[in-house]
């Protein structure tokens, strides 16, 4: 053998010993990326308090998520039971705390999709259903359709037994006064202060709360499925029966075993020209760029260079994990198993 090729013979073997004494990266069994709205959050502008509220809920959130994947849960249980508690949670524009239509109402949009079977549900309007998650999940598993809206899918909920309340459940002062300034802004006319609404009170500000606070979840699951998630209650002072991304499967929702999941946050009228969520898991599945890659393409080139704010987190079924948004700040956490927690708010955190 020439000594030439005994050298690369060598260095094959060197190599090949090498790679097997690197313990490979382990793929987590499951795992979760959630967001809380994304938007221009910076330090000057949160109160300690406020900061450490919105902590708090998003390290919960994950908890919550995270014990229902770890006990074997599937990807849709963990999303449905993290957005419940962000829906009752006044901090956020989903649910309860959600933004106002310039006709003073809280039109509610939320959507699911399951990345194993491509099955989906979507409601958008929705004026009396406490949960919105719930219900778009009722719409994909107990209907034959995959979007509803307004009093048609109000009703649909009640057929199921979904809880229904009073339109003024969802009202909370800091998202009124938020409403009142912004149609100060526009020169529109504030309407009347909805019936059912408690008298004015003091309220604590927080940082661009005209528009965003929408929550999302994108989950693995130990059987390997992956699912997205979210519910939003669209941007303060929309009208004429506006209907954002986050309903909008394949614009701010979508789930497919072939790529990834991935659920947005923004203006949504950008989400839905560029079709976010299904881009980022195409660039995925037919160019095969890393999750991160992708959705840093979609984000930061793509929807920057129109005009559009926001974000995303996404995860893929090998339990890659990643968010990218364009704003100062996006409300977020991440768990997987055998990784710890994070939990971060400002851009230059991790
Ligand atoms: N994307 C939502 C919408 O346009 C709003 C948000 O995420 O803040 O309805």
């Amino acid at each position: 053998m020439a000594r030439a090729q005994l050298k690369s013979l060598v260095m094959i073997v060197a190599s090949g010993l090498a790679l097997l004494a690197t313990p490979a990266l382990a793929e987590p069994k499951w795992a979760l990326v959630i967001h809380g709205g994304a938007g221009v959050i910076e330090r000057k502008d949160l109160t300690p308090e406020t900061e450490a509220a919105y902590r708090a809920a998003m390290a919960k959130a994950a908890a919550t998520g995270s014990a229902v994947l770890d006990k074997g849960g599937s990807a849709m249980d963990a999303i449905e039971a993290v957005i419940r508690d962000l829906e009752d949670d006044p901090l956020f524009n989903a649910g309860r705390g959600a933004v106002f239509t310039a006709e003073g109402r809280n039109e509610l949009d939320a959507a699911v999709m399951d990345g194993k079977s491509l099955m989906a549900g979507s409601v958008a309007g929705v004026t009396r259903t406490r949960h919105p998650i719930s219900l778009a999940r009722a719409v994909m598993e107990k209907s034959r359709h995959v979007m509803m809206i307004g009093a048609g899918a109000d009703a649909f909920a009640a057929s199921v037994g979904l809880e229904q309340v009073d339109p003024s459940y969802f009202f909370t002062e800091r998202r009124w006064q938020g409403l009142v300034k912004e149609l100060a802004n526009q020169g529109l006319p504030v309407p009347v202060r909805p019936a059912g609404a408690p008298p004015p009170q003091a309220f604590q500000p927080i940082p661009d709360d005209r528009k965003f606070g929408t929550v999302g979840v994108a989950a693995l699951d130990s059987a390997g499925n992956v699912a997205a998630g979210t519910s939003t209650g669209g941007m303060t002072a929309k009208r004429w029966g506006r209907v954002g991304d986050a309903p909008i499967i394949g614009a701010g929702t979508y789930a497919s075993n072939q790529s990834c999941a991935v659920s947005a946050t923004g203006s949504g009228e950008y989400f839905i020209r560029l079709t976010v969520a299904r881009e980022i898991c195409a660039l995925v599945q037919y160019k095969g760029m890393t999750l991160q890659r992708a959705a840093d393409e979609v984000i930061q080139a793509r929807l920057t260079a129109l005009g559009g704010d926001g974000g995303v987190v996404a995860l893929t079924p090998d339990g890659q994990m990643a968010w990218s948004f364009n704003t100062s700040g996006m409300y977020r956490a991440r768990a997987a198993e055998g990784q710890p927690t994070v939990v971060s708010i400002y851009k230059d955190e991790q």
